[in-house]
């Protein structure tokens, strides 16, 4: 086994991925306590090699194929298992989004090779990887002991990387199952587009199942008019179609850090909590004292919403009308 910490960069339309800095930055920590190097592995279809100078790694290996021209699980599988058997590498980092989830559990399977999902810290002591991994959808955390294996990583676990390393490029001969692939692509589904990204914005006002219908978000809307914000949702309040898919915040949603979080009628479920506990300041109205939001909330009212937000919208109208 070597000692290397190899990071599968994953990309999209020609853009790298967020968790390719955040995999390389741990991978190079990991690296240096094993003594191997921080190796980014770069599956593309020609364009990669412009951007491979610039990952945070010791070296990359790039492998040039238009199987790669967009994501086929099949096509990655069998360039990364090659590359796996190749190289041996003490860990391999993936992204656990939904491409990372894709791969990881088939390629853990062909190599027979420990594979720790919703990974959220990694470390190495002595011979052995101790990874935390989240389980019952994020509920409590389990620390793992393995000799090497394969880390699919929640976003935003680690920092990014800061600059980039120079690193060696290697271009790798394409495999030769690459030719005879059994998947082929068809055509990409655009997600629905928003009049806002929800992961942009500054102040967001979140409401929850607790507004009660699709008639009371704007007593939200509202509120975030007056604070220059804009209304997201948990999930229930997007599955019911009150606000679009897109405002959703949480594990199937998206991950915001907004400088204010107002969560309005919000329970605060592990899956929604993935997706803003990084927020600045977070406030929370809920009628429960008990609610989980009241865990991860700066401050918090137990008041009834439906009070509180015309309240609040009246008093900072107020203030911005004297100022
Ligand atoms: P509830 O849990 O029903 O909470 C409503 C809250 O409103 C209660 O706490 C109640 O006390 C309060 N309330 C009621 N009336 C008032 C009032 N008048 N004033 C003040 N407070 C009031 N959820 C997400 O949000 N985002 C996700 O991305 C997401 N992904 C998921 C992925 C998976 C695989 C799974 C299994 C679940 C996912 N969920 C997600 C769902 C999640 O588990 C919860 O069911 C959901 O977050 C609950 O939404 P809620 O807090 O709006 O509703």
């Amino acid at each position: 086994m070597g000692n290397d910490i190899l990071v599968l960069v994953e990309h999209h339309a020609g853009a790298v991925h967020d968790s390719a800095a955040e995999l390389l930055g741990k991978a190079r920590e990991l690296a240096g306590a094993t003594g191997g190097q921080a190796v980014a592995v770069l599956l593309h279809d020609g364009w990669g090699d412009t951007h491979a100078s610039a990952l945070p790694a010791d070296r990359v290996l790039s492998v040039e194929h238009t199987a790669f021209a967009n994501f086929l699980p099949e096509a990655y599988v069998i360039a990364l298992e090659a590359i796996l058997r190749d190289r041996d590498p003490r860990l391999t980092l993936i992204a656990n989004t939904t491409v990372g989830m894709d791969l990881a559990g088939s390629l853990s399977a062909r190599m027979s090779s420990p594979l720790v999902a919703y990974c959220v810290d990694l470390a190495i002591d002595g011979d052995v990887v101790v990874a935390t991994s989240q389980v019952f959808g994020g509920k409590l955390n389990a620390e793992v002991e393995l000799p090497s294996g394969i880390a699919s990583v929640v976003a935003g676990a680690f920092p990014p990387a800061e600059g980039g390393g120079a690193p060696e490029v290697e271009a790798v001969a394409p495999m030769a199952g690459l030719d005879s692939l059994s998947m082929t692509f068809l055509g990409r589904i655009e997600p629905e587009t928003s009049d806002v990204d929800i992961t942009a914005e500054e102040i967001l006002i979140s409401v929850g199942r607790g507004i009660g219908g699709e008639e009371n978000v704007e007593l939200a809307q509202e509120l975030a008019d007056a604070l220059g914000g804009v209304v997201s949702a948990s999930r229930p309040v997007a599955d019911a179609g009150w606000l679009p898919k897109t405002r959703q915040v949480g594990k199937s949603g998206r991950k915001v850090t907004p400088r204010l979080y107002i969560a309005c009628g919000i329970s605060g479920a592990p899956e929604h909590l993935e997706g803003m506990r990084d927020a600045e300041l977070i406030i929370a109205i809920n009628t429960d004292e008990k609610a989980p939001i009241f865990d991860v909330a700066h401050f918090g009212t137990t008041e009834d919403l439906f009070d509180i937000l015309p309240a609040l919208t009246e008093r900072i109208e107020a203030a911005t009308s004297v100022a």
